[in-house]
């Protein structure tokens, strides 16, 4: 008998990364200088100087493990937030928190609810455990939440909501989300995936929640976005005692790095880095939208650090674009193979982002 594989990986969906740039330079024989990455929503101002320098300090102490229960980052961020460290679980990158998710609650019999163009990695992890994905259809690309909470059955154990959600940048209304707090059964997790709530000016406030210790309620957040540390992969989970200790045990003892520990907690005091990505990031997707406007391109409006605009044919678009040393996002993956979705960069980022997409659409820029 050949060696079997998990059957759960027979029909497993692949994630697909934005292209390092410096595969592409070597792909398209350009200097890695000349290439731009708009592709995987980082922040195109770097990481905080704060935290560089608090891991620079940190590099001579490399030979030891890190502290497997990063009781200082858990401290600072639960001082933060206004909840307890016993309500906060780390991962090494919120993608991790996700498996926590399967680990804790997925199994051969269990729906999860999901909505179309959801986060790739959700479909991905719910798989992995055997679980049934139940996906919602969209509304204008948005998730369509009473109908979500329809679709909730007797097995479903966990309902995935990213609010603003990746890759369509839409954010459901705050009357939406009231209902989905106050409707999802208590036999549901709801996951509230905030990845990008440190660019929202005004939101739903879900902390709240977790100082109750609503025993069904997690909301996700990650370092790899605003704080632009994506390289170092930090994400964490909020939620009730009762449910971190849980994952606690599904998460292997020095899941974070110790460079990441340093900079966190340092990134964590630089609101003045923060303010000026949001800044550009709000001046970049004015920017954008106002020139797809003019440019009569279809665009989704984004409250997140990325833009969907509809090209036609968007593998070809993409592959153009990088011809010319800019590396956005294709869409086919998420079933919207005529859209691309483009990372807010750098003014003359996306000034070059734009001319070369109009060279590649064959329009006038002005
Ligand atoms: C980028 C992103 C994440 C976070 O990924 P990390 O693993 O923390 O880097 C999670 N959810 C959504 C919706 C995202 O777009």
């Amino acid at each position: 008998m050949p060696l079997q594989f998990n059957p759960a990986l027979k029909d497993m969906p692949v994630y697909q990364p934005g292209r390092p740039i410096e595969e592409v330079a070597r792909e398209v024989g350009l200097p890695a200088t000349d290439i731009i990455k708009l592709a995987s929503n980082e922040n195109p101002l770097g990481p905080s100087p704060l935290a560089l320098a608090a891991m620079s300090r940190a590099l001579n102490l490399l030979h030891l493990y890190p502290d497997g229960n990063a009781f200082y980052l858990k401290s600072k961020l639960a001082e933060k937030l206004g909840l307890e460290p016993a309500n906060i679980i780390l991962g090494n990158g919120s993608n991790e928190i996700i498996e926590f998710v399967g680990h804790a609650l997925m199994a051969q019999g269990i729906d999860v609810v999901v909505s179309d163009y959801c986060f790739a990695v959700y479909p991905i992890v719910t798989k992995l455990f055997g679980s049934n994905m139940i996906s919602v259809p969209a509304l204008e690309l948005g998730h369509d939440i009473p109908a979500m909470l329809r679709a909730i059955t007797p097995q479903t154990k966990v309902m995935f909501v990213a609010n603003p959600n990746n890759p369509t940048g839409t954010l459901a209304s705050r009357e939406h989300i009231v209902q989905l707090i106050n409707e999802v059964p208590d036999h549901v997790m709801l996951v509230m995936d905030e990845a990008y709530i440190e660019f929202l000016s005004d939101t739903v406030d879900l902390l709240p929640f977790v100082r109750q210790a609503r025993p069904n309620l997690l909301l996700m957040r990650t370092f790899s976005k605003i704080y632009g540390l994506a390289g170092l992969r930090l994400g964490y989970g909020l939620g009730s005692p009762d449910l971190i200790a849980a994952f606690e045990k599904v998460r292997q003892p020095f899941n974070i790095n110790a460079l990441i520990q340093a900079g966190a907690l340092a990134a964590l005091d630089d609101d003045t880095h923060l303010r000026k990505t949001r800044e550009n990031n709000s001046a970049g997707l004015h920017y954008f939208e106002s020139a797809f406007r003019r440019l009569r391109l279809n665009y989704v409006p984004s409250s997140a650090n990325f833009i969907l605009v509809e090209v036609g044919d968007g593998a070809r678009v993409f592959s153009q674009l990088q011809k010319l040393g800019i590396i956005t996002r294709p869409m086919a993956g998420y079933r919207l193979p005529e859209w691309l979705r483009i990372s807010i960069g750098t003014p003359n980022e996306n000034a070059r982002c734009l001319d070369a997409l109009c060279s590649v659409l064959g329009m006038e820029t002005k």
